[in-house]
């Protein structure tokens, strides 16, 4: 099995799994108990955020835990809305995560204004059209640090002091950047960061909220005191542990990229060498090491995710939440990818476990299965 579907979700590496387990096995006390059962999950908590904070050079208060990236966004959103109720102008770009796209259409639900910034071909953010659309009541701007699908960077550098300058709050969605990049919140100097330990092989159902300190925002899960009143709830003590360690690894790991980088690189080149007619998408632009968005003309995602998955290769048709829809995704359309190469498109994403041999697998195997395909013709869509 040949597993190229890290945008999807990652393997949580062997540490994370072995530290989970004492949590669930041994020491399952609540953190919230002043008893002797209590006290060794309450120091695993401060421990894991701490290491969180690390990756992103923030202070450890800085930090929610969460049960991953959706609910940290829509703590972002809905907390911005009720904090600031004078403010009713939100911005995002086009091409933002299913998760962004869901909460602006509550927002526009609930009366809100809600501006979207367009890319140009090669997925590259239109900040002149950012610029021009902030207002002094715009409450929050969303810009991904990295798209799902391309892997283009966002400048959130560029944007954050034009957010800034206008009295604005800008939030960055980090899921598919960290592990990928190095993440320095100064230097982003975006007021909200949202992260999801199982992309960067951690584990499924934690995340963080990074919260520029000073900065308070009415909780989206009322409950208890826990998470400093921002997040009642029994802490999921195990994953935020995963998390932890993942997070402490994904930072020694970065050394890993520039191989990771390669191996990319190497595919694009000896795929369009075989193929003329391929398309790689956001090409050109500053991407994330790890993704590669491909565009075979004349078929359909679908049937080519289906062939290799026989040959024994898992990638994607995109997104894995529009997996299924066969509308081509919004941000091939966002980039104005004609409808013929949006629709033959699959994403193959590598992760620091990602071999050679496995690249190579994929350079022999997928041209032979674009020739199968094209031989059946447009029935073989
Ligand atoms: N944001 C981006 C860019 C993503 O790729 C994803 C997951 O695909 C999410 C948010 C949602 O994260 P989670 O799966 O932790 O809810």
């Amino acid at each position: 099995m040949i597993y190229l579907d890290n945008n999807a979700t990652t393997r949580p590496q062997e540490a994370v799994a072995a530290a989970m387990t004492g949590y669930l096995r041994e020491h399952w006390g609540n953190p919230s108990s002043a008893h002797a059962l209590g006290r060794r999950p309450e120091g695993a908590l401060v421990r894991a955020r701490e290491q969180v904070a690390a990756l992103l050079g923030c202070a450890p208060a800085e930090l929610v835990f969460t049960s991953g990236g959706t609910e940290a966004i829509t703590q972002v959103f809905r907390g911005v809305y009720e904090t600031f109720p004078a403010k009713r102008h939100f911005i995002a770009t086009a091409v933002e995560h299913s998760a962004v796209l869901a909460q602006l259409e509550w927002l526009r639900s609930q009366g809100a204004q809600v501006s979207l910034i367009g890319v140009d071909g090669a997925g590259r953010l239109d900040l002149g059209a950012l610029q021009a659309a902030l207002r002094p009541d715009t409450a929050l701007v969303s810009v991904m640090t990295a798209n799902n699908e391309t892997g283009v960077r966002m400048p959130i550098e560029a944007v954050a002091p034009l957010v800034k300058a206008a009295g604005a709050l800008l939030h960055t969605d980090a899921v598919q950047a960290a592990g990928k990049l190095s993440l320095d919140i100064k230097s982003l100097g975006a007021d909200l960061l949202t992260l999801s330990a199982h992309k960067f092989h951690g584990p499924k159902g934690a995340g963080a909220l990074f919260i520029r300190r000073g900065l308070r925002l009415k909780p989206l899960i009322l409950g208890g005191h826990q998470e400093r009143g921002r997040r009642g709830g029994t802490e999921n003590v195990p994953a935020i542990v995963g998390m932890g360690v993942a997070a402490e690894l994904a930072q020694d790991h970065l050394a890993d990229m520039p191989r990771v980088l390669a191996l990319r690189d190497h595919l694009e080149a000896a795929l369009a060498a075989r193929l003329p007619d391929l398309r790689v998408n956001g090409q050109g632009s500053e991407r994330v090491p790890n993704t590669s968005l491909l565009s075979f003309p004349g078929l359909e995602g679908e049937a080519i995710l289906l062939k290799l998955d026989a040959a024994g290769i898992c990638v994607s048709t995109g997104s894995a939440c529009t997996t299924g829809q066969r509308e081509p995704s919004h941000v091939l359309r966002a980039m104005q990818v004609p409808a013929d190469f949006a629709r033959g498109t699959i994403r193959v994403s590598l992760s620091r476990e990602t071999t050679a041999e496995e690249i190579e697998a994929v350079i022999e195997q997928l041209p032979r299965i674009i020739a199968e395909l094209r031989t059946l013709g447009p029935m073989g869509r």
